[in-house]
């Protein structure tokens, strides 16, 4: 089973910047990857719920996929993408989470030609623990797709967002069928 949420809710917009706002971007992504999976085997969260009620209505188990989507917010020259996973599954580096968020850290750049700015653990977010990836579930990562706050990359994932999410969905299908 896959689980995919959309970072922030209709009452909390997250990042806002060069016109954009993060939680329409985020749900944007979701519902086109969406479209790409097979939706017997997607669970979503709802527009209205709170990351804290998503993830106390969902129960991934060990063997599903949860993925959060989020875009960064820096400086104007800020760029790339990036994905957080637990602190266990970062210290494992043969983890299916690790490997997962290793290999959309390495998709993404490739086709928007962005930076690859890798795989971080949440200890090292401004969260100490980010609890959507500590549900028990056997594959869990959090992707910053680009800066909000940088032109240069919303112009790359306007333009190319269809090719990058279609390889997203085809990643998370993998890991989910790996386990
Ligand atoms: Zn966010």
């Amino acid at each position: 089973m896959i689980f995919i949420s959309a970072g922030h809710h209709k009452n909390d917009p997250g990042a806002v910047a060069n016109g954009y706002i993060e939680r329409d971007l985020t749900k944007e992504a979701r519902n086109i990857i969406v479209q790409n999976l097979d939706l017997k085997n997607v669970i979503q969260d709802k527009d209205f719920e709170t990351n804290s009620q998503y993830q106390r209505r969902i129960k991934p188990g060990s063997g599903s996929v949860v993925f959060d989507i989020h875009f960064n917010s820096g400086s104007p020259t800020a760029t790339g993408t990036e994905c957080y996973v637990n602190q266990k599954d970062f210290l494992n580096k043969n983890s299916l989470s690790y490997k997962m968020a290793d290999e959309i850290c390495k998709i993404t750049p490739k086709i928007l030609g962005i930076r690859n700015r890798g795989v971080k653990s949440d200890n090292q977010s401004q969260h100490s623990r980010i609890g959507i990836l500590n549900l028990g579930s056997g594959v869990s990562v959090l992707w910053e797709i680009c800066f909000i706050s940088s032109v240069l990359d919303m112009q790359k994932y306007v333009e190319k967002k269809k090719e990058v999410l279609r390889e997203i969905s085809n990643v998370l299908e993998k890991y989910d069928a790996l386990q």
